[in-house]
């Protein structure tokens, strides 16, 4: 070995490793992302050079990454054939450069709170091996004529050393001597795991082998070769030494598979992509065998750089939680899963993969927050996503119709989050009516103009309330169906939109098509009457009873409340901390009792007040309107099955 160099690693390298630990402590994994990313660029500037004529490389040359990992000796290797280094270059990347990055590294974010993460790389990559590693040792040749082998070797200190190495084909081997609290990366599974999550898409192949299971299958090998040779001392039996002649071979040649796919669907021309290549790529990813409704290709070129796929889950499920994955990727490494910074909140909900290699990943995330830049990029992914969606729905109207149970959540979450988003997308917002149609704002007002003005009357209960939603399809009144979580904000919402239009449930009022014109003068009698009846036979001296003569007389009694009241209740069901609120208290002192005098019970409860079933009608009546609101509590139900019960007794006398 020829004379050792020893030198001091330049600038303050006593104050960076722990810095390096500590900043990148909750990420401890992804020292592997650095050196195996560098072991690609090293491959990929090789091949460069080669496609240029800088650099012949010999007929057979197969570019890949080796990792191997042996538990046995803890320690996790990286091989690769690519450029190599020179003397020069160890001393000018490793031992200078790195470090004034470091420099550069600690001047800006020493005095930061450790949440505010940076992330990807600061020209720290190689030294990150330095969280998991005690000594570290890089084996590398330059794939430039005449170049010596080099051998340097850092134990974390502040010294390192340097030596001519023993490498005799070019490239680079970094050998990491991991510390006691890192063992978990000497085991192949957790390599594997990490390498799947940081590398399965990186351009070069990556090879993993686990050197222990290797070397075992080789003393195999030995002892089978020497029991073969022991069985053809012993024996004549020539075919039987043949067949284990054939299994040797099989052990010394194992089908090897990379680890990694070095052309991901997304760097491929969309011209160039099948919809089964879109399918298999996003089962694989996501790992989710549920099919996609659709997916946009993004493919930009200037005036950044972009590429990724969004897909489209389907997101109606109540039970799903509304919570989708987009992976970011740095010229095909990955970065991180849903950076928030980046992707706008709504858009989190698709899955997708983005590759922006123009991202200024050397920052913290608040800083990218607030980067320009970023916000173009932001605002591009945005614009393609409305653009998608309005172009569906202009020229596939029907296929948009088909998507949009399984949309609406997304693109109303859109709305409310993103106002550009909003204003892209508020004209293609479409609304389900009671026939199951589908139809804008617009069309649902022009639809109704001349019954209920700029109303929109909508149901969030399709079973609970049935007997309203009778009504209005007997009365030719349309509303429309709006029974998911985020419709509660979002009809708000729809309403500061829209000034003049308000959305009312069906069960808030009664209007004037269901009811037949009578003077208030006509009824009056009758809701004195009827009022004192109620309140007597409930035991309720609060009770608001109101009579109108509807149209439809097989109706008898209906509870109504005012649309705010209830939005207000709804708000503070919401926001309890509590279970369900007590439905008796539906309502409140705001609730009203509607009876209707056209009805057969209502005129024999006013015919007989002291009748000797006349509080057992009221109470069922009551109990009947309440039901079509919500559940009974539950001594209200007991009482109202045995009230049932004995009402059924009554027939059968
Ligand atoms: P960065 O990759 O951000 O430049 P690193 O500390 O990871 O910072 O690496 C510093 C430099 O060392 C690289 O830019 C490269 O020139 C050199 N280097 C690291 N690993 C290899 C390798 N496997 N083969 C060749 N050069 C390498």
């Amino acid at each position: 070995m020829a004379a050792e160099t020893k030198g001091s690693l330049s600038i303050t390298s006593e104050n960076i490793f722990p810095v390096i630990k500590k900043w990148l402590y909750s990420d401890h994994d992804i020292f592997i992302r650095e050196v195996v990313s560098n072991a690609c660029d090293a491959v990929t500037k090789l091949r460069k050079l080669a496609l240029i004529g800088e650099y012949e490389e010999a007929a057979d040359t197969q570019y890949r990454i080796d990792v191997i990992a042996s538990a046995k000796d803890k320690t996790l290797t990286f091989i690769d054939n690519g450029i190599g280094m020179t003397k020069d270059e160890v001393n000018e990347y490793i031992n200078q450069i790195a470090f004034s990055g470091a420099s550069d590294f600690l001047a800006k974010y020493k005095d930061k709170a450790t949440d505010d993460q940076i992330i990807g790389h600061f020209g720290l990559g190689f030294y990150s091996t330095f969280m998991v590693a005690d000594k570290v040792t890089i084996n590398t040749l330059s794939y430039q004529e005449g170049a010596e082998p080099v051998f340097w070797e850092c134990d974390g200190g502040t010294e390192y050393t340097m030596s001519t190495g023993d490498r005799n084909v070019h490239g680079t081997e970094i050998t990491l001597y991991l510390n006691e609290d890192s063992y978990e990366f000497a085991n192949e599974y957790r390599v594997k795991e990490v390498l799947e999550k940081y590398c399965s898409f990186m351009p070069e192949e990556i090879y993993f082998t686990n050197a222990d299971a290797a070397k075992e299958q080789d003393d195999e090998v030995i002892d089978a070769d020497t029991a073969k040779a022991d069985d053809t001392k012993d024996s004549e039996d020539v075919e039987d030494t043949e067949t284990s002649d054939e299994n040797t071979d099989e052990k010394e040649e194992p089908a090897e598979k990379p680890i990694n796919d070095t052309k991901p669907l997304w760097t491929k021309h969309p011209n160039d992509c099948t919809e089964e290549e879109y399918k298999e790529f996003y089962r694989k990813v996501f790992l989710d065998f549920k099919e996609p409704l659709f997916w946009i290709h993004l493919n930009m070129d200037y005036p950044f750089n972009l590429k990724g796929i969004l897909y489209f889950p389907k997101f109606n499920s109540e039970y799903d939680t509304l919570e989708g994955t987009i992976k970011l990727y740095n010229n095909q490494v990955f970065i991180a899963d849903n950076i928030k910074e980046v992707i706008p909140e709504f858009l989190l909900l698709l899955k997708g993969v983005i590759d922006c290699p123009d991202l200024p990943l050397n920052v913290s995330r608040s800083a990218l927050q607030n980067d320009g830049f970023v916000k173009k990029i932001s605002d591009y992914i945005t614009k393609k996503v409305a653009d998608k969606l309005s172009g569906m729905f202009k020229t596939e109207r029907e296929t948009y119709e088909s998507y949009w149970d399984d949309l609406s959540p997304f693109i109303k979450f859109g709305c409310l989050k993103d106002t550009k988003f909003n204003e892209k997308m508020k004209d293609y917002i479409l609304y389900k009516n009671l026939d199951g149609k589908y139809l804008t704002l617009t069309e649902y007002l022009e639809a109704g103009k001349e019954k209920y003005e700029n109303t929109v009357f909508y149901t969030d209960d399709e079973k609970i309330q049935s007997q309203y939603i009778n009504m209005f399809k007997e009365q030719g009144i349309d509303a429309v169906v709006l029974t998911h979580n985020i419709d509660t904000p979002f009809i708000t919402h729809q309403e500061q939109q829209n000034e003049n239009v308000k959305f009312t449930r069906i069960d808030s009022d009664i209007t004037n098509t269901f009811k037949e014109e009578v003077s208030e003068e006509e009824l009056k009698e009758t809701t004195e009457k009827l009022t004192d009846i109620f309140k007597k036979a409930l035991n309720n001296d609060k009770l608001t009873v109101k009579v109108e003569k509807l149209k439809n007389a097989s109706i008898s009694s209906m509870i109504t409340l005012p649309e705010e009241t209830r939005r207000m209740q709804d708000m503070m069901k919401m926001y309890s901390m509590g279970g369900a609120m007590d439905p008796s208290l539906f309502g409140g002192d705001s609730q009203t009792l509607v009876l209707n005098a056209n009805n057969q019970l209502v005129q024999y409860v006013l015919e007989n007040p002291e009748g000797e079933n006349t509080n057992m009608v009221c109470e069922q009546l009551y109990d009947l309107a309440l039901l079509a609101h919500t559940q009974l509590e539950a001594e209200a139900m007991t009482k109202f099955i045995a009230r049932s019960n004995e009402i059924l007794i009554l027939l059968t006398k």
